[in-house]
């Protein structure tokens, strides 16, 4: 409407999203996400981002198609000039920055035309991501003092665009964008121009995201290794001395190790196996869902003032717990006359989190630990035990039989995923795994069941006894058991395995 766009005509925001993980956006990107009423993306945002966008924002995807001999930048240019007139805030999200092979002059045109303004956010371009994620410096005083941000893409298809005779004979690191699916012609262009096929390669896939990869090769040596090792885009390739100059180095180095809890649980146990020196990749095998009902949990918590105890046997009882307890309007005032256990230190630490001190947390994680420790509380007390769907029943067993009053309340679904697509499978067959991680029953079963002959073939690393025993009837026995149920307790058994050979 014209009217409308003279009198407010709009503004967008260039906004770069980072390599993908949320903690790697800006502080100002963060804010205009929360503050966007429309959010221009394209395929390089991954779902999780989602998170830091308003829940009222408008979520519209650029059109990859567009009509013969349009070129798809202007094409989102003069979507971006359609949207602003309505003097809404518009974000165009961009993968990495926005200033870096980005279509950006191509989307800015339009918004030239017609008069909007915009603004530019930074982000953290893939090559810095994929540099720390591999701890290799770009630039070194010895032997770099270049960097080239390079588009892989263009190899070879028309004469003098990338000139990779002269990026040959720069002292510096070539980062190459788009760089896997070419890499056998850039890298064969690099070579013919007299670089060194011993130059250190360093490759980056899917960087900051839950698979990310990371391979070390050479220039010589670099389209055969990806290709080994089936290296999925998008990925940076660094060329350069200075990548050479660090390597991990730690207990689990060269190990790859596979991180099967649910989406966004893994992180904590993969950044231990880095830590440790390992390649972690996070495949999750199980989900976590709300419970069929939340009636039951509501009703539990509104009854909150009848229980003695209130028992969590996981973090993720306590995140559904104090949601549903905001919820209902209520804080932690609702829950003083209860007292609190806690299975193990990850759920009391949750609980801390939510601003709850657990007093009792017993020495032994499993539920025997717990029965042990209610062994003194005076016959005909009421427990509530808040857990999953699924599970196991010594605690409510052992606290009926002792003469207790015991609710159990689902505070969320453990479903085991169905199937784990072809082409991850591939993924994982061509890397090689060392190390598959259990760290629960319900988590045993649903990897013997995706994973089904290949869990022989790996060694299997389980978070404690009770984990062990559901390996058991499968025909699996782990090569390491944690000695205590905690994720730390289990890198350091695979970090003792792998020293004991
Ligand atoms: N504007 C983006 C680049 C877009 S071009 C930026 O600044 O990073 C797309 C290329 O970026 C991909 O082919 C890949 O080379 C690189 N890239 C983007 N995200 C990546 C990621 N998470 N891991 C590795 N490479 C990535």
């Amino acid at each position: 409407m014209p009217a409308r766009t003279e009198s407010r005509p709009g503004r967008v925001w260039f906004v770069g999203a980072g390599p993908g993980a949320w903690d790697l956006l800006t502080i100002r990107a963060a804010e205009c996400l929360r503050t966007a009423d429309l959010v221009v993306h394209d395929a390089l945002v991954p779902p999780w981002l989602r998170d830091a966008i308003a829940p009222a924002a408008e979520l519209v995807p650029v059109e990859r198609e567009t009509t013969a001999g349009e070129d798809p930048g202007e094409a989102t240019g003069r979507l971006l000039v359609r949207l602003a007139a309505s003097g809404r805030t518009v974000v165009r999200l961009k993968g990495g920055d926005p200033t870096v092979f980005a279509r950006l002059a191509e989307e800015i045109q339009p918004l030239h035309d017609a008069g909007i303004a915009y603004e530019l956010v930074p982000g953290v371009t893939a090559a810095l991501a994929a540099a720390a994620a591999a701890a290799v410096p770009l630039t070194s005083r010895a032997s770099a003092s270049s960097l080239t941000l390079v588009t892989g893409h263009e190899a070879g298809d028309k004469p003098n665009t990338v000139d990779f005779r002269a990026l040959a004979g720069l002292p510096g690191t070539l980062a190459i964008y788009m760089g896997i699916e070419k890499i056998d012609r850039w890298s064969t262009a690099l070579l013919a121009a007299g670089k060194p096929a011993e130059t250190p390669v360093t490759i980056v896939s899917r960087c900051s995201w839950p698979d990310q990869r990371i391979a070390s090769s050479s220039l010589g040596r670099c389209a055969v290794d990806a290709t080994a090792a089936g290296l999925r885009p998008p990925a940076i390739v660094i060329v350069g001395e200075a990548t050479g100059q660090a390597s991990r180095s730690g207990p689990l180095a060269g190990r790859r190790v596979l991180v099967t809890r649910p989406a966004g649980q893994g992180e904590d146990l993969a950044a231990l196996v880095r830590g440790a020196g390992g390649e972690s990749i996070c495949i999750p095998v199980v989900r976590l869902d709300a419970p069929a009902s939340w009636q039951p949990l509501d009703d539990a918590i509104a009854a909150a003032s009848t229980y003695d105890w209130i028992v969590f046997s996981s973090a993720n009882g306590v995140r559904s717990f104090s949601m549903r307890l905001r919820a209902a309007g209520r804080d932690a005032r609702w829950l003083a006359t209860a007292r609190i256990a806690a299975i193990g230190t990850a759920t009391r630490r949750e609980l801390a989190a939510v601003g709850l001190a657990a007093d009792l947390t017993p020495d032994d994680f499993r539920a025997e630990g717990l029965v042990a420790a209610f062994a003194d509380v005076s016959p005909g007390s009421r427990f509530l035990l808040v857990r999953a769907d699924r599970g196991r029943d010594v605690l409510p067993r052992h606290l009926i039989d002792a003469g207790h009053h015991v609710v159990e309340v689902a505070a969320y679904a453990n479903t085991p995923l169905g199937a784990i697509d072809a082409a991850t499978l591939e993924a994982l067959d061509a890397a090689g795994i060392d190390w598959v991680t259990v760290t629960s029953p319900s988590i045993a079963t649903a990897a013997a069941h995706l994973f089904g002959d290949r869990m022989h073939r790996w060694r299997i690393a389980s978070i404690s006894p009770v984990t062990t025993a559901a390996l058991a009837p499968l025909g699996l026995r782990p090569a390491a058991e944690a000695g205590q149920a905690t994720i730390e307790s289990l890198v350091a058994a695979m970090t003792d395995a792998e020293r004991s050979g």
